[in-house]
């Protein structure tokens, strides 16, 4: 059965430590999960990923619907099973990425018109198919279909889209319900783009319908950062407090950090991995970019206090070098880095939890200069 279970709150904080009980393992929160879009973390191993301790993952509905096609993942034993991963894994409804590609879509009340990206063929996303579409895959964690309001967004429009989100919420539920067994579970997921008023009134919709989890979505999304907070720090105490909390696709070490202080208990964001390729590293000292000359004849690791198998074998020069030439391996290891950094850092922020020292963390980071 799946279960959220909280077994430390901070004293001085609203941070909570938990575990997210699910048919693949449990997992330690607050959490930040690899984004694993077309089912793989890009450039790592299942091994690696073990090897770090992750616990849980996030494939995106919409690549895996596309390519290469729920029917064929479930016809091959489920995503689980496909990706060779018996740990947990959630999906995001494919919201969006299908709202990511403005000119490519059409709304109305029954669900989404769209074109792939990949070969600009046809397709229709209801919140009854993406049910459909994360029951095929399997996910231990499915998302409900929403509508990621873009930002900026005028009041009107943006409570149009929240009400049609609640609207679909509540289809997903149906659908949920129709095969629902407990062992799975469907978030919920509050929109209202920066009108906290329209947070309110998302939450009270989503608490009505009793989802055994909460997800904050449509942050992240282009607003000022101040504004990003102000939003969390205004909705998240309005969540049911005994449920998970999602923050959707977000964010950097400090956000995270901050983020945790306001009852956040889960996170995913590209930013590790992709940023990993592009050669822009998070190291306890400050992020780097490896291509920079200084780096040309540095010997000392990438990061002296990871422990990570980039940060024990390789130079900073040698990763310069690699990343310069183009090479396979400047992905791997950057990337085994990066997500490592993110897992020690969730590490840390549970371990501040249990000593109830959380408010040492937050003073610590604004201190720090990067
Ligand atoms: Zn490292």
């Amino acid at each position: 059965m799946f279960r959220f279970e909280i077994t430390h709150r901070d004293s001085g904080t609203s941070a909570r430590r938990g575990v997210l009980h699910t048919a693949h393992g449990d997992v330690e929160t607050p959490v930040f999960m690899p984004v694993a879009t077309a089912g793989t973390v890009k450039a790592l191993q299942h091994e690696w990923l073990e090897q770090l301790d992750t616990r849980i993952i996030l494939a995106n509905t919409y690549h895996l619907f596309l390519r290469p096609g729920h029917d064929r993942v479930a016809r091959l034993g489920g995503l689980h099973r496909f990706m060779s991963w018996d740990r947990a894994i959630l999906t995001d409804s494919g919201g969006y990425q299908v709202f990511s590609h403005r000119e490519l879509r059409r709304i109305d009340e029954e669900g989404v018109h769209f074109r792939s990206h990949l070969d600009g063929s046809a397709h229709f996303l209801t919140p009854e198919s993406v049910i459909d579409i994360q029951n095929a895959l399997g996910s231990d964690i499915a998302m409900v279909f929403d509508e990621c309001t873009p930002y900026p967004c005028s009041h009107v429009d943006a409570e149009k889209s929240m009400e049609l989100s609640m609207r679909w919420a509540r289809r997903c539920l149906e659908r949920w319900r129709t095969t629902d067994d407990g062992a799975r579970a469907l978030f919920g997921i509050v929109q209202g783009s920066v009108f906290r008023e329209l947070r309110r009134r998302s939450v009270d919709a989503l608490v009505d319908l009793d989802f055994p989890g909460m997800a904050i979505g449509g942050l992240s999304v282009g607003e000022p950062k101040d504004e990003m907070f102000e939003v969390l720090e205004a909705t998240a105490p309005l969540l049911p407090s005994d449920r998970p909390r999602y923050l959707m696709g977000v964010g950097t070490p400090e956000d995270l950090i901050r983020a945790v202080a306001l009852g956040v208990d889960m996170f995913d964001c590209v930013l590790p991995t992709r940023n990993a390729r592009n050669g822009c590293l998070f190291t306890s000292r400050g992020r780097i970019l490896i291509r920079n000359a200084a780096y040309a004849e540095d010997q000392s690791p990438l990061d002296p206090d990871c422990a990570c198998p980039t940060c024990r074998r390789y130079s900073r020069a040698y990763l310069r070098h690699l990343y310069l030439a183009g090479e396979h391996l400047s992905a791997i290891l950057n990337t085994l880095h990066n997500v490592s950094f993110y897992l020690d850092m969730m590490r840390k922020i549970r371990e501040f939890i249990a000593f109830n020292s959380y408010q040492k963390l937050l003073e610590s980071m604004e201190k720090s200069p990067d």
